[in-house]
């Protein structure tokens, strides 16, 4: 039998709960006849390893995951210890050592949540939004000098090469096409940033040609905002740099319902490297240890990790037990009005996958 080699990385705070979580959802597919099974490692980085290493990981870390099919990540951060250090030191470490350019980010309102625009249906809101994961605003590249002088300089260059941006566009317009209405929104700042973003748009066009059965049109990120609240039926696939789709996609978040149902992949569309899915919340150190946390976000990263494997049909099964679950508000944790624990909604889901 098919044995996949999953990499659990809980990380700090609510990931400690939700991954296990995750991890337990994927054994009971496994055990009901999926035809594969699971062989999971988990490493304990993040912030306690941090305290007893000065590292978030370690050096050969990476060598470490390298022969693993998937890695499932919960989350990276702790209040005692910088933003900056806990994400560059841990996922970001990940997702530029093993060049997961791409970040898919699905949304959609899922049965049974009450989501904020009441104009809106579930027909309405069916969006994926293509994250460019490898520079961009992101690249790292700047400096300071002069600390603490008046005269003092810092920078973050937003660095964007076409070679990145063809392959996130070639990326971007490629899953648009794969879905069923063939249509792609980039998301721009060429107005405003008049090197990097008109080099976005123009290789956009020159893209574009590739694929002449995919509709597509181009919005500025602040329109963009706009246009997902007023009218959200009018998008599909959203492409747009790394701050950019940043921003977009906790929007798109709240406007499904809640922080706590999103999913995420970093993808290595090239599968040299491991991909890494992980619900696109934070450690949310403010409800750790209670199991309050909602585990969908992490279900629904399961659910692109199997489609990412391959296995198309285990996927499908366990969207469709996740929807089942949502659908009974009985079901929802506090994030969505609800009183259930992140312990009922794992056995819920569990429940449904046995009995199919
Ligand atoms: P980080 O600094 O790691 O990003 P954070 O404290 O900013 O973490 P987030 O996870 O980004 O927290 O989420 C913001 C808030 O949303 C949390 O404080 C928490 O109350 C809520 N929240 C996030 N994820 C979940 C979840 N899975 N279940 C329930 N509530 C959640
Ligand atoms: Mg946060």
């Amino acid at each position: 039998m098919k044995t996949y080699k999953i990499a659990c990385i809980p990380g700090d705070g609510i990931g400690k709960e939700v991954v296990p979580a995750g991890q337990e959802v994927l054994e009971a597919l496994a055990a009901s006849g999926a035809g594969f099974r699971f062989e999971f490692t988990s490493f304990g980085w993040g912030g306690d390893w941090y305290r007893a290493h000065g590292k978030m990981m370690p050096d050969d870390g990476l060598e470490a995951l390298r022969d693993q099919d998937a890695i499932l990540f919960g989350s990276a951060g702790d209040p005692h210890i910088p933003d900056h250090v806990t994400l560059w030191g841990l996922r970001l470490k990940i997702c530029q050592g093993f060049d997961q350019y791409a970040n898919v980010r699905p949304t959609r309102i899922l049965p049974g949540i009450d989501a904020p625009l009441k104009r809106c249906t579930p027909k309405d809101l069916d969006w994926v939004i293509v994250r460019e994961n490898s520079e961009g605003e992101y690249a790292g590249v700047g400096g300071r000098a002069h600390q603490g002088h008046p005269i003092e300089v810092a920078t973050d260059v937003s660095m964007m090469t076409r070679a990145g941006v063809e392959r996130i566009m070639r990326f971007a317009f490629k899953l648009a096409q794969s879905r069923p209405r063939k249509q792609l929104t980039v998301v721009t700042k060429s107005n405003a940033q008049r090197h990097a973003m008109v080099m976005w748009d123009e290789i956009a066009l020159a893209v574009s040609k590739e694929f002449p059965d995919v509709k597509w049109d181009k919005e500025l990120v602040d329109a963009c905002t706009a246009r997902m609240v007023n009218r959200p039926a009018s998008l599909d696939t959203l492409v747009a740099t790394n701050l950019h789709a940043d921003i977009l996609s906790d929007l798109a978040a709240a406007l499904a319902g809640s922080l706590g149902i999103a999913p995420t992949g970093n993808i290595d569309p090239e599968r040299r490297y491991p991909s890494m899915f992980e619900p696109i919340h934070g450690s949310a150190f403010d409800i750790m240890g209670k199991g309050l946390a909602n585990p969908v976000g992490t279900f629904w990263s399961c659910v692109m990790l199997l489609e990412h494997l391959g296995e198309k049909e285990a996927a499908a099964r366990l969207m469709q037990a996740i929807e089942e679950v949502t659908a009974d508000p009985k079901l929802h944790t506090g994030d969505l009005g609800g009183k259930a624990k992140t312990a009922d909604v794992t056995a819920a889901v569990v429940s449904r996958l046995k009995n199919r």
